[in-house]
């Protein structure tokens, strides 16, 4: 039977990279279908609000969506649709895999980690304030409860994948209250729930130098909210860039895949989009719906079409000449030939 999946194109090269990820996923032979949804900008316009309550309730209801990146129009008063949908859908986890590709050339050969970011509070909350003219607060929020959650899922990834080691990245020689709590949640579900894997924690500027210093040993990074966001544009330099990292937001009832990336409007609506990012989530969404094949057929397609080095089959972020179309079609035509 069809899996229903929501497909929200979003704004910038959201539609570009939307259209190529649902064309590589159907011709990989998934039974999917697709119901396109609005967010962003776009929605605005037509709906007067970036995020519809059609969408949400087709998320809800479905509980899988592939999004493209959507665009929070500044001065409008609009909260942005990415923390909106992540915190109404409760998808309290961002996963984001982050692996050297065959034929990217980066300066190292062998990254392999997972960033887990915690999705819903921190400086995230929007509970900012101007005290008096020239002053304001933006406050931290950290409550035990999804410190817990984000830890225990951590560790349960790293278990389900035989992975090793879940290293924090904090500040809480200075947030002593605020990480202190952060830490302290990680500590305990380490030491009740997960004692086999190793557990470490760095004070974030020293993780951050020691990443880019050499990535190797490294597996699973576990953040808060703010520094999951930035660390992972960090990690996705040290493999090529935002055009190969995927993502997922997932919650207990709803999963939502989307890119690391944001809208991109300097390359929108150009042909430059690299839509691989967004074609990798698409795969993390074939796995988390039991299909299984059409994932792997995907994945050996851009596997072998990056190893082959062709640039006209490349996109120019990753040292190509070629545009979002040229690679959609070698990969769509790999899938073909099996
Ligand atoms: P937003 O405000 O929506 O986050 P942004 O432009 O601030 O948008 P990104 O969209 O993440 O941030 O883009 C950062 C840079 O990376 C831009 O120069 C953009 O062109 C480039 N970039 C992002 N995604 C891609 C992609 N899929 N392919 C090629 N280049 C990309």
């Amino acid at each position: 039977m069809a899996h229903t999946v929501c497909l929200i194109p979003g704004d910038g090269i959201g539609p570009e990279v939307a259209e190529a990820a649902r064309a590589v996923i159907d011709a990989a032979g998934a039974s999917i279908e697709w119901i396109l949804l609005p967010a962003g900008a776009a929605a605005a316009e037509e709906y007067g609000e970036v995020l519809p309550a059609m969408t949400l309730d087709a998320i809800s209801t479905h509980q899988v969506a592939l999004k493209g990146p959507v665009t929070t129009p500044i001065g409008k008063g609009f909260a942005s649709v990415n923390v909106q949908l992540r915190k109404k859908l409760n998808l309290y986890a961002a996963v984001r895999p982050v692996r050297s590709m065959p034929g990217v050339k980066t300066r190292y050969d062998d990254v392999e980690l997972v960033v887990i970011r915690e999705n819903t509070e921190g400086l995230y909350s929007g509970i900012e304030n101007e005290i008096t003219d020239g002053v304001v607060t933006s406050l931290k929020v950290a409550t035990r409860k999804a410190c817990t959650r984000i830890a225990r899922f951590a560790f349960n990834y790293a278990r389900e994948r035989e992975r090793n080691r879940v290293t924090v990245f904090h500040k809480a020689n200075i947030m002593k209250v605020s990480d202190g709590l952060f830490l302290e949640c990680a500590r305990a579900v380490h030491e009740q729930e997960a004692s086999n894997v190793t557990y470490d924690e760095l004070i974030i500027d020293n993780g951050c130098m020691q990443l880019v210093r050499d990535p190797s040993p490294f597996d699973i990074l576990l953040l808060e909210n703010l520094y999951g966001d930035v660390v992972s544009d960090l990690c996705a330099g040290l493999v090529g860039g935002l055009g190969v990292v995927p993502g997922a937001n997932i919650g207990d009832d709803c999963a939502v895949f989307e890119a690391v990336h944001g809208s991109a409007p300097d390359i929108a609506g150009k042909d430059l989009a690299n839509p691989l990012a967004l074609i990798m989530s698409g795969v993390m969404m074939l796995n988390h719906i039991g299909q299984i094949e059409a994932a792997d057929r995907i994945k050996d397609a851009y596997n072998a079409v990056l190893a082959e080095g062709n640039t006209q089959e490349r996109t120019r972020d990753i040292g190509g000449t070629g545009g979002t179309k040229a690679f959609t079609q070698a990969l769509i035509r790999r899938i073909e030939a099996g």
